[in-house]
């Protein structure tokens, strides 16, 4: 076997068993990096140097008896983590040069158990977009056709992971980020509740939607990965302190008895026919497995894109105010104070961070702000509510995860309506602010991968990776590799 088609309880047997070392581990990784980044580019950093150098920590570590599951494995996380000392873009053009004095929580919770960092992982700017299309770095393609967008906004971290260019992977999820991209790449990935994991050191996109969460190649890592991020942070006054259950251990429980709601508003008629079929027949495998079937409602459905591109917007055009070119980041030459803030935002930030500003800056101003931001946040409410009745009835929910596999580079890139109308299934769970899991479910006729997607109640991640789990074991959907094609 491959060294980099490991998961990280297999590269744990083997380092633990010291049948490898991590500094062999981490060195096949960036063999591989280097051999498929020409056709993919995930990474906007490789960090090599640091890498080789926290592995021979962790082989030191190993030798002195302390194996923690995380020692010594190799992952990448989004460039929307902070991290001390290394370059930290965000996928912008205003942050180009930006070394942050600090690192996030999350990624100082992996680094504590001795992983390794392998590099900073490509993204839409700002984390805004859906098809890593908007990145100042050049675009990521998706490992299964290169052809094609790998989803966004943390496109590089699930393109990682296909590729195989590191173990597993951080990244975040505002409106889809995470569940999105895991889909049209095939590997698992999870939005953990808001509150469950810190945000402390994770560039604000918005900041009432956005959470951390891991995406693996199996559900069983992501168990692992998320029991390793998850818990209360001081240093996030919204981070929720309550007990991080052991996910890893529930994950046999099994389905059966448990009652899975399909929301009508989910399974509509312009549904992609091959994710139609995908969807039906994960219904029959968890049929099988002893889980029942309830039809539920979340009847603010079709009113969720618009919600959640005012909240979005309005939030990220006051987080976005920071980088005014005096603190950090880039700088233009300039004649006098207004002519640099002006100029250095033109020049740094891309246009759809621009759109995103300038729409939120209207649903805030005054005269608007009622018609708009408020209206949009009695929404959410009313959003939050379908979900809290649908849950009176189920366990969990399985849904879509996209109305569609991963759509061609350049396809919607003109059209950001009917890019943001791509979030229709992913946003409504940040709305709620509840968790989901993003699990292969099926490929399509052209062989795309098609994710499905688990949501569960708050703080209820370990149904849904229980669920998820024994999904898994009974498909062989996330044994299938991606076999990455030169670039046509
Ligand atoms: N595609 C959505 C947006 O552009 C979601 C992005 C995200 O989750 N960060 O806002």
């Amino acid at each position: 076997m491959n060294i980099f088609d490991m998961t990280i309880h297999q590269l744990h047997g083997a380092l633990k068993e010291r049948k490898l070392s991590s500094v062999e581990a981490t060195t096949a990784m960036l063999d591989r990096i280097a051999a498929v980044e020409p056709q993919i580019g995930s990474f906007i950093t490789v960090t090599a140097e640091g890498a080789l150098a926290a592995a021979s920590a962790a082989d030191r570590r190993i030798a002195a008896g302390e194996c923690d599951l995380l020692t010594g494995i190799p992952l990448a996380i989004k460039d929307i983590f902070l991290t001390e000392g290394i370059r930290t873009t965000c996928g912008s053009r205003i942050l180009d040069s930006f070394i942050p004095p600090y690192s996030a929580t999350s990624w100082e919770k992996l680094r504590d158990r001795g992983a390794v960092l392998l590099g900073k992982l490509n993204q839409d700017e700002f984390a805004m977009g859906s098809s890593n299309e908007s990145s100042a770095f050049g675009i990521t393609r998706n490992p299964w056709d290169t052809t094609r967008i790998p989803g966004g906004s943390s496109g590089g971290s699930a393109a990682a992971v296909a590729a195989r260019q590191a173990v597993a992977t951080l990244g975040t999820d505002t409106g889809g980020s995470i569940r999105q991209p895991a889909s049209h790449c095939g590997c698992v990935g999870l939005k953990p509740t808001y509150g469950r994991v810190s945000r402390y050191g994770v560039i604000a996109y918005a900041s009432s939607l956005d959470q951390v969460g891991p995406l693996t190649r199996d559900v069983a890592d992501c168990a692992a990965m998320m029991g390793a991020v998850a818990g209360y942070d001081a240093k996030d006054s919204t981070s929720v302190d309550t007990p991080v259950p052991d996910y890893g251990a529930t994950l046999n429980e099994g389905v059966r008895g448990m009652k899975i709601g399909l929301p009508k508003e989910y399974f509509i008629a312009g549904l992609d026919a091959d994710v139609q079929k995908a969807m039906s027949e994960a219904i029959e495998t968890y049929r099988r497995l002893g889980a029942e079937f309830v039809d539920v409602s979340l009847p603010h459905t079709e009113y969720a894109v618009a919600t959640y591109y005012l909240i979005a917007a309005a939030e990220a055009s006051s987080n976005l105010a920071r980088y005014d070119g005096v603190r950090f980041g880039h700088r233009a030459a300039a004649d006098g104070l207004l002519d640099m803030y002006t100029k250095s935002r033109s020049e740094g930030f891309g246009s759809e961070v621009k759109r995103r500003i300038m729409l939120g800056t209207y649903a805030l101003s005054s005269g608007y702000y009622d018609a708009y931001y408020v209206k949009a946040q009695k929404v959410r409410t009313l959003i939050m509510n379908d979900f809290i009745s649908a849950f009176a009835d189920v366990d969990l929910m399985l849904t879509p995860v996209a109305p569609t596999p991963a759509f061609r580079i350049g396809e919607k890139a003109d059209d950001p309506l009917l890019m943001y109308l791509s979030d229709i299934f992913t946003i409504p769970v940040n709305l709620a602010g509840t968790c989901a899991l993003s699990i292969p479910a099926g490929f399509s006729a052209d062989g795309l991968p098609i994710g499905m997607q688990l949501i569960g109640k708050p703080f209820g991640e370990s149904t849904i990776l229980r669920a998820g789990y024994a999904f898994e074991q009974a498909t062989e959907w996330h044994r299938r590799k991606a076999e990455i094609t030169a670039i046509t």
